[in-house]
């Protein structure tokens, strides 16, 4: 008999323009059933701005800002974050509430996962490892295209691999989807973000993995990214449609898996640091012979938005780093076999993924 993936969704999810205001009656309800500290974990991007002014925060709650600059979310900073949290509180934890970008809600989720499982959550970069249920958590994002505030995974950097915890233990209890709170967004940013996205659908649309549920939203996801990149749209309704794209875009996911791009951008990311919306960017525009058509949009989407790619960046790795990348990028079979299939190591062979990044 096969076997369907049977996977948690978000529990619920407020939508439109403010909502952020409607934060602390949500968090009632969960202080009701599980009283303690709430934990917001904020981009520290928001430090001393008007949205933090607006968090809901309460005596004996712990409002800590994130600088996500320096790197993308490491397993050693989400066990740190969740030691010290243990510490000082203890188990009176209400809930957890990341307020940023991918890379605080991915903290966010590993967090709240990491609350209630023990060890290291290096030991938990894989499919379905949490064997207990996490603490309450929220996600708000600020900047959208990644999916991350619906995925069941929490992409983290650890000692072996770049790797997301895959559970359905990660997925937010809450979101609060409100288009507001990504209008600031420096324009780059937004845009390789929202190329997150867009990838996200490219590659399930075309991945082996798809069917109905993943084409409807990913159809959905391509058709909003498009028309916030190349149509005429004003810059409310861009938000909105944006934040409506990653939304849609991380559902298609759910049921498929993303492929070339991201396996070769996991490369670049673990050994370079890259980022992953420019990661993706960069890699994309080499991969025209996998997605003829997606490639040829984007790359008037970059026009449009006056994006200039990065070149020549894997021009001074070494032999040993090269190499790594590899080992990182193909070990990530899903991703592949999604793409390519059951077969795919016939077609991207370690002497073609080489060629591809040396192209980079
Ligand atoms: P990000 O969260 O890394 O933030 C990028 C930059 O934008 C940071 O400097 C941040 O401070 C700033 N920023 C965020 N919101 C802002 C705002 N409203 N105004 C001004 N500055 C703002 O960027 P991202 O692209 O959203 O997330 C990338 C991360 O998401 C990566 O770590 C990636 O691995 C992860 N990711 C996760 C999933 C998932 O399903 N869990 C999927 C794709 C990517
Ligand atoms: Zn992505």
């Amino acid at each position: 008999m096969q076997k369907f993936r049977n996977f948690q969704m978000v529990s619920k999810v407020v939508f439109g323009r403010g909502s952020f205001d409607q934060t602390g009656e949500i968090l009632d309800l969960q202080r009701a059933v599980q009283p303690g500290a709430m934990i917001f974990l904020v981009d520290a991007v928001f430090e001393g701005a008007a949205l933090a002014k607006r968090i809901p925060s309460q005596k004996n709650d712990a409002v800590i800002f994130i600088n996500v600059n320096d790197h993308e979310p490491k397993t050693t900073q989400v066990d740190a974050l969740r030691d010290s949290l243990q510490k000082d509180l203890g188990s009176a934890i209400s809930g957890v509430v990341g307020i940023g970008g991918g890379s605080i809600l991915d903290i966010s989720k590993a967090v709240s996962v990491m609350l209630t499982n023990p060890g290291s959550s290096a030991e938990y970069q894989g499919w379905d490892i949490p064997k207990k249920p996490s603490v309450y958590h929220a996600g708000i994002p600020t900047l959208s295209g990644t999916g991350a505030e619906v995925s069941r995974t929490t992409v983290l950097t650890g000692p072996v691999r770049k790797l997301g915890i895959n559970s359905d233990y990660s997925v937010f209890h809450q979101i609060i989807l409100d288009p507001d709170l990504i209008a600031e967004a420096p324009a780059e940013q937004r845009f390789y973000t929202g190329m997150d996205c867009y990838i996200h659908c490219v590659e399930s649309l075309e991945g082996t993995f798809l069917n109905s549920f993943s084409r409807a939203y990913g159809q959905k996801a391509l058709e909003l990214c498009e028309e916030v990149f190349l149509g005429a749209v004003d810059r409310k309704r861009a938000d909105e449609d944006l934040m409506m794209a990653s939304y849609c875009g991380g559902m298609s996911i759910a049921y498929s898996q993303v492929g070339v791009c991201h396996a070769l951008s996991y490369g670049l990311a673990y050994v370079l640091g890259v980022r992953h919306g420019i990661g993706n960017s960069i890699v994309f525009d080499y991969l025209e012979e996998f997605y003829p058509k997606g490639v040829a949009v984007f790359r008037q989407m970059c026009e449009k938005n006056g994006i200039e790619l990065p070149r020549n960046i894997t021009a001074r790795l070494t032999e040993a780093q090269m190499e790594k990348m590899l080992d990182v990028a193909l070990s990530l079979e899903p991703l592949w076999e999604n793409a390519l299939g059951k077969g795919w190591k016939e077609i991207m062979t370690r002497q073609k993924a080489r060629s591809l990044y040396e192209r980079m």
